[in-house]
């Protein structure tokens, strides 16, 4: 049986690779893959969960901006 060629590119390090040839697809390679799992996480812990903000978030932006004027 051939084995199926897709050639691909990494959406991490924008390698090109065979698709079928890597164990981390659509990575080329399993630190690709930990390297987006990682960013992933990141964001989506920066990111507010849907919450309004709090009183003391207007608070703080207030003072950022009045540290900007002097
Ligand atoms: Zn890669």
């Amino acid at each position: 049986m051939k084995k199926k060629k897709v050639g691909v590119v990494c959406p991490q390090c924008k390698k090109k690779f065979n698709y079928y040839d890597s164990d981390f697809r659509p990575f080329c390679s399993e630190r690709c893959k930990q390297i987006d799992l990682g960013h992933w996480l990141e964001e989506s812990y920066n990111i507010p969960s849907g919450e309004p903000l709090q009183e003391e978030d207007f608070d703080k932006i207030e003072q950022e901006e009045l540290k900007k004027d002097s």
